[in-house]
């Protein structure tokens, strides 16, 4: 397939945020693709050679792709990084400075698109010293082939600042129009996705098998599953309501969720937003094996720090310790751990997912061996009010933070928050309520103590409909000297020349970032605002919501991407909560 059509799709699609638009652009580009190109397709769109759980990087520093836009077209460096600093991105400079160029070069190749998807491929694949050298004579030989706009989009790619916004829900609506007629039938690609977690291998299952091949979609070990989520509920009594007369409460420990998938001694970990975390716990890669009555076997569990003296569980922040790579042996046994498992999803080869949760919990007992570092999270089946309340006492004693609770006859659901799960925290009792998940899309440079670090931060939720960050609240308190140099080093190599289109804001920050840090804050109350965007006119014409005195947790969310963050939805629900609260409380 040749490039161009590639390039010419994609610059279209980046001078539109419309949804429509863009899905339009997509059907049309699918249209013309050949179907053994087609995940290629769909991986390059989104910026990315294979899905995220695989983890591979491009990685191409700005540097090296000056170097190579020079060597290919014999334009002077310096004359490039002018043109560079004046606008925009380099994909954008290059388009410029190669109209401009003097030097003629002959199309030797045709660029086609799996010969730009190789490339980058062996690109990213390359390490060691020698690499620098590597990858420029990679790069280099592709532009050379490459007209100004194509050449513009490989290097967007190779950079990282591909950016059109594109929601894999719209690309799944896309793939459904193309290949099956009918938007509607972006439900059964949904389910697809949901269990196997690669946008690429859908888009190739219904480019060469149709719809068929999507419903005979099967659970593949060692391809991560998007995990199901929970609805809040605030009281025993709402949750009675919504779950019935017998359900199961289980502990809510506050850990990091682990996706174990197993065969023999082969161990992959897969987070809540399914990266691999292998090397934050080389515990459980040598650990758990020996519990497994299995041949295969895919399973949840939540990783806990715990105090060694007492077993008491302990706060979230302790197992971040481990995230600093370099000391990890010594993380390991200096914060230990406990891994509590809560659900199996598939066992010898076959998928548990449409399985009862009261059949998964008795699977997960039968093939997995309880022993002093490996759990099953404490459960019971529970009936009415004054039982939940005993246990959500055991489990605060505990030293967790709050309950999930289950229906016992439901199965799994891959990838959605529905009210099958639901989380009662015990704070949930108190003032607003909830703390908020946001992420981090802008910042303002602090003065006195705090200059040389983002002294305020401004915050979005996620617009589930729109795929955006429409702005909240600023925050600027609650950050103690530690969190804010560490909130520097992690949002400094994220700030962008420009506002990414995905955020929503007419505020004018010093700097914007790209939306991907998610921090947790507590507020005293939601507000209708005329500046911020969240659920604008949603609740009032021309109004947004806002948090009024927010205030930053001290929890950095590493765990999550940007797309978990607090949705509008959830923003509106509590909203209307504490009107309600209010209300009531003016009546008695
Ligand atoms: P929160 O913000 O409340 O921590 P979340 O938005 O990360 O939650 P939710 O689905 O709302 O995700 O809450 C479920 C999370 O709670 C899981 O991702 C998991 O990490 C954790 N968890 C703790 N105990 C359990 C349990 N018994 N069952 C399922 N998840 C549990």
């Amino acid at each position: 397939m040749e490039y161009s059509i590639l390039a010419e799709s994609l610059n279209k699609m980046e001078s539109t945020t419309k949804r429509l638009e863009l899905t339009q652009h997509l059907v049309e580009l699918f249209e013309k693709t050949p179907h053994d190109v087609i995940s290629k397709i769909v991986y390059l769109i989104q910026g990315k050679l294979r899905p995220d759980f695989e983890g591979i990087e491009l990685g191409v520093a700005e540097k090296l792709a000056i170097r190579a836009i020079s060597k290919s077209s014999g334009i002077p460096i310096k004359k490039i990084e002018d043109e560079y600093r004046k606008g925009g991105d380099l994909g954008h400079a290059s388009t410029v400075i190669l109209e401009q160029k003097t030097q003629t070069t002959f199309l030797v190749e045709d660029i086609t698109v799996e010969r730009v998807y190789d490339t980058l491929f062996k690109i990213a694949k390359l390490g060691g010293t020698r690499s620098q050298d590597m990858k420029m004579k990679y790069i280099s030989s592709l532009l050379n082939d490459a007209t100004p706009l194509e050449a513009s989009y490989i290097l967007k790619i190779l950079l990282g600042t591909l950016r059109l916004g594109i929601a894999e829900n719209t690309v799944m609506d896309a793939l459904a129009i193309a290949f099956s007629g009918n938007k509607e039938n972006r439900k059964k690609l949904q389910y697809a996705y949901n269990v196997s977690s690669d946008l690429g291998k859908v888009a190739e299952t219904i480019a060469t098998k149709g719809l068929e091949g999507i419903e005979e979609f099967e659970i593949i070990l060692f391809n991560p599953i998007r995990p199901m989520l929970a609805d809040r509920v605030k009281s025993e009594e709402e949750a009675i309501e919504k779950m019935g007369n017998e359900f199961a409460a289980e502990y809510k420990l506050d850990g990091e969720r682990v996706q174990l998938h197993i065969e023999g001694d082969k161990v992959e970990l897969f987070s809540r937003s399914l990266e691999r975390i292998e090397s934050y716990y080389p515990d459980i890669i040598e650990k758990i094996p020996k519990n497994i009555q299995a041949d295969n076997i895919i399973l949840e569990a939540e990783a806990v720090a715990i105090n060694e003296n007492t077993g008491e569980f302990l706060p979230f922040q302790e197992l971040m310790h481990r995230r600093r790579k370099y000391k990890i042996e010594k993380a390991v046994t200096e914060y230990p751990i406990t891994v509590n498992f809560f659900d199996i999803l598939y066992c010898n080869g076959k998928s548990c997912i449409d399985l009862s949760y009261k059949e998964r919990r008795e699977k997960l007992e039968k093939h997995v061996k309880e022993d002093e570092f490996a759990k099953y999270i404490p459960m019971k089946i529970v009936k009415n009010q004054s039982e939940i309340e005993d246990f959500m006492e055991n489990s605060i004693n505990a030293g967790s933070e709050g309950l999930m609770l289950k229906m016992l006859d439901k199965p799994y659901q891959a990838g959605s928050r529905g009210s099958h799960w639901l989380k009662l925290k015990r704070e949930y009792r108190n003032e607003l309520g909830d703390s908020l998940d946001l992420v981090v899309i802008g910042g303002f440079f602090g003065k006195g103590r705090r200059t040389g670090n983002y002294g305020t931060l401004l915050l979005a939720t996620y617009d589930e409909d729109e795929d955006t960050f429409p702005s909240i609240c600023k925050v600027g308190t609650g950050f103690s000297d530690e969190s804010l140099d560490q909130l520097y080093q992690i949002l400094h190599p994220k700030v962008s020349i420009k506002k990414n289109p995905r955020i929503i804001s007419d505020m004018e920050a010093d700097v914007w970032f790209e939306p991907e840090l998610v921090i947790e804050v507590v507020a005293s109350e939601i507000t209708l605002s005329p500046i911020h965007k969240a659920a604008f006119n949603e609740i009032r014409k021309d109004a947004g919501l806002a948090l009024r005195f927010p205030k930053f947790t001290g929890k950095i969310r590493v765990e999550k991407a940007a797309e978990d963050a607090s949705t509008n939805e959830e923003v509106i629900t509590l909203y209307k909560g504490q009107k309600k609260v209010a209300h009531d409380k003016n009546l008695m």
